[in-house]
């Protein structure tokens, strides 16, 4: 926010009282709202850190599984006994082939083709399913984009082909993905960088609303966390709704399918704990295109600009480790006991329970405008006011009823359990299908702690009256 308009907003601030009633004009300073204009010793070196490690993450634990059947410990033990180098795990390392770039190419060419030409049809016999071109949220310069919401036909095309090409047409075998894994991670690598890097650099050149970038003065946190708020090509190529959801997500699903052809072409069966991961690994990616259009309201879109943290995220660590535990079971295929196959279903489906009508009750709360009914009676709510960076005075309302009374970030719980489970359907004979529960962990705590400094910032004194009403964030009585 500019010092003119934020003075402008200082003086035009209003203050709506607790129960949303009459206005009335202070001279309190307006809450900014938005990622970090300054940026702090710490952020700076945890965004440094993250540049430099995350990659060579994502290839330890890919590596592992194919030079080490998926023990984290034994590279480690072999490069301090002297055993093995990093050179020689390097070496041993399939590299880029000009296959996996066909490969990878015809994917992302295919995904661009479905979202750019192909506008919905779905939402026209899909009844409750809401696609086609819908609103975006307002952003921080005041804007409301409009989107072309087609995610889970693209979703639904593509996996027909794949279905079709597996029973008639075999133009390619369904283990083509696993075949071709570590040569894949070189081409999502480069189309990682680039996106991040081009949209770096258009935001200084070419910005889609310049209004809406953030610089901070610091180039790395600038390169990693994005300048520009909704960066766009044309008027519908979203880079935000495109990568965060398409080659990735529509991705994630195929790869576990492709796991469970390689388990079926090695061992001539496919596992319990295979089906399970599949199964409970694609409620919540068909819950992600289902609720594309709500998607729209979450924080990626609402709040987060697009740099490397989303770019690279979505070409690379979104498919490489979101899909670990399939990718353990090629090399490790457990039969689960009935009982524990049960437990890891209860737990997945009870954690999607609570994180889909966590989310639910949320959009149902914002869209009516609380004139709706949760847990079978009125909502309440906390009335709050803000200012986007033009000056102008927004309402919104905080839930505290339903789960949001519950906790302040139940669907991150319910997220925490539905992840737990597909960890837990690997067994417990190595720690590397659990990574994704830390990871997770440390992703939506971060994020909690996130959300609210940007809340607080956003509602100022409103925020802390719902933290008064609601005072844990994912677990009562804990945290
Ligand atoms: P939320 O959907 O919880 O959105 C947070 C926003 O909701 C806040 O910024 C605020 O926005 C608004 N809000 C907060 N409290 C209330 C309330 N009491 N009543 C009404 N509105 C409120 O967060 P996310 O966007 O992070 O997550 C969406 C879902 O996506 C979650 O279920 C999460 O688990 C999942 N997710 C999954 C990831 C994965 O990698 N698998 C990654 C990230 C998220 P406002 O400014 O509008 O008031």
């Amino acid at each position: 926010m500019s010092s003119a308009v934020a003075m402008e907003a200082t003086r035009r601030r209003q203050r709506l009282s607790s129960n949303g009633g009459a206005s009335e004009t202070t001279e309190e300073p307006a809450g900014q709202w938005g990622r970090a204009w300054e940026v702090d010793w710490f952020s700076l070196s945890a965004v440094i850190l993250l540049l430099c490690t995350a990659p060579f993450l994502v290839f330890f634990f890919v590596m592992v599984c194919d030079q080490y059947q998926c023990s984290v410990s034994q590279p480690l033990v072999e490069l301090y006994s002297g055993e093995a180098t990093l050179r020689s795990i390097w070496d041993k390392a399939p590299s880029f082939t000009w296959t996996a770039a066909q490969i990878y190419t015809v994917w992302v060419s295919f995904q661009v083709v479905l979202y750019m030409c192909v506008p919905d049809v779905t939402h026209k016999f899909l009844p409750g399913y809401a696609g086609g071109v819908q609103d975006g949220a307002r952003t921080p310069a005041g804007l409301i984009n409009k989107y072309e919401i087609n995610g889970l036909q693209s979703w639904l095309i593509t996996h027909a082909l794949w279905y079709a090409n597996a029973q008639y047409f075999h133009w390619f075998s369904p283990t083509i993905i696993f075949d071709n894994w570590i040569p894949l991670l070189w081409c999502t690598n480069i189309l990682g960088y680039a996106v991040s890097t081009f949209a770096f650099v258009k935001a200084y050149l070419f910005p889609t609303n310049a209004e809406d970038c953030k610089f901070t003065g610091n180039v790395f946190y600038n390169y990693m966390m994005g300048i520009e708020f909704n960066p766009r090509i044309g008027k519908w190529f979203d880079f935000k709704l495109f990568f965060n959801g398409r080659p990735g997500i529509v991705a994630w699903t195929l790869i576990n399918l492709s796991y469970a052809a390689k388990q079926q072409e090695l061992y001539g069966y496919v596992t319990n704990s295979m089906i399970l991961v599949n199964v409970l690994q694609a409620i919540y990616v068909l819950d992600f295109f289902w609720n594309e259009a709500w998607y729209l309201k979450t924080i990626d879109i609402c709040h987060d600009h697009f740099g490397w943290y989303l770019g690279w995220g979505d070409c690379v660590w979104l498919p490489f480790l979101y899909t670990l535990q399939g990718l353990y079971l090629v090399y490790n295929p457990v039969q689960l006991s009935t009982a524990h196959a049960a437990a890891v279903l209860l737990l997945g489906l009870v954690g999607y329970y609570v994180f889909r009508s966590t989310n639910h009750q949320k959009d149902l709360f914002r869209r009516t405008e609380g004139k709706c009914s949760i847990w079978g009676k009125k909502p309440t709510f906390i009335e709050c006011a803000y200012r986007s960076g033009d000056g102008g005075l927004h309402h919104s309302k905080l839930m505290t009823s339903g789960f949001w009374g519950v906790a302040r970030h139940l669907n991150y719980t319910g997220d925490l359990m539905g992840s737990l489970a597909y960890c837990a359907a690997c067994g417990f004979g190595h720690i590397h299908p659990y990574f994704y529960i830390v990871y997770m962990t440390i992703l939506l705590v971060h994020r909690c702690v996130r959300d609210e400094h940007r809340c607080s910032s956003k509602y100022g004194k409103d925020w802390k009256r719902y933290t008064d009403a609601v005072p844990y964030r994912l677990l009562p009585g804990i945290f």
